[in-house]
């Protein structure tokens, strides 16, 4: 099978962030300040995440992983180097390591970086603005959320999404996803808006809120209303909350 590179569509999320979205399948960002620029999330794997960033800037660019699942981590082959939390450094390799992977890996003569790690409370400083990362164990063990205090933005992966996506294997316990929430909930007065690894605009920070007490409802054994969910892993519960859409415009 031949493999194509895609072209991502680019949305301007706000002076210093553009969204990258590859076939409304997985979403990167692209954060620039006035020294450097950093990539949050890489998609894939079909798109050369490093030459869509140098349309948009010639500023060095650092990779920022908020955790190893592929549709995150794929397009890291660009870059010579990619932050992780160390937590999910193997489930990263795993996401490489699957015969599909190795075939287009070889296919296409890439290569994945050097992993490097990501500390708690992390500061990347951007020049003009910064990005703090803060661990979210839960989706994954190695999960982290990203803030932008300056555009009051938080970047959250897979860890704050409109789904309580905690059904794989690597996911964590429901009461440790909601134990890392509530240890970040006090930066909640720092972000109005969220941007998560599939986003195809800004969204409220009140799904932050609506996740939390949706997982601890689900946690306290209310699952009453929970319905059937065809997913790619096969048929599985979910517990529906929340208002829908949550998607805004920016109004700089
Ligand atoms: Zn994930």
């Amino acid at each position: 099978m031949e493999i194509q590179f895609r072209q991502p569509s680019v949305l301007q999320i706000c002076d210093h962030v553009y969204l990258l979205n590859d076939n409304d399948e997985s979403t990167g960002y692209v954060v620039i300040g006035n020294k450097c620029a950093a990539v949050i999330d890489t998609m894939i794997g079909l798109v050369d995440v490093k030459a869509e960033v140098q349309k948009l800037t010639d500023l060095p660019v650092i990779c920022i992983n908020t955790h190893g699942h592929i549709d995150h981590i794929g397009g890291n082959w660009s870059f010579e180097q990619a932050y992780i939390n160390p937590a999910d450094l193997s489930l990263a390799e795993e996401s490489l390591s699957t015969p599909q992977m190795k075939e287009a890996i070889q296919k296409l003569g890439i290569r994945f970086p050097d992993f490097l790690p990501i500390d708690d409370e992390q500061i990347f400083d951007l020049g003009g603005l910064e990005l703090q990362a803060f661990y979210l164990p839960g989706h994954t063990a190695g999960e982290i959320v990203l803030l932008d205090r300056e555009d009051r933005i938080l970047f959250t992966g897979d860890g704050v999404i409109e789904q309580i996506w905690m059904q794989l294997p690597e996911s964590l316990p429901l009461k440790m996803q909601i134990k890392s929430m509530q240890h970040i909930q006090h930066l909640r007065t720092e972000y109005d808006m969220i941007l998560t690894g599939h986003s195809r605009g800004l969204e409220a920070a009140e799904l932050f809120d609506e996740l939390l007490a949706a997982a601890i409802d689900l946690e306290n054994g209310n699952t009453a209303n929970d319905i059937a969910y065809q997913w790619f892993g096969g048929i599985c519960k979910a517990h529906p909350y929340g208002r829908e859409p949550r998607r805004i415009v920016y109004q700089g």
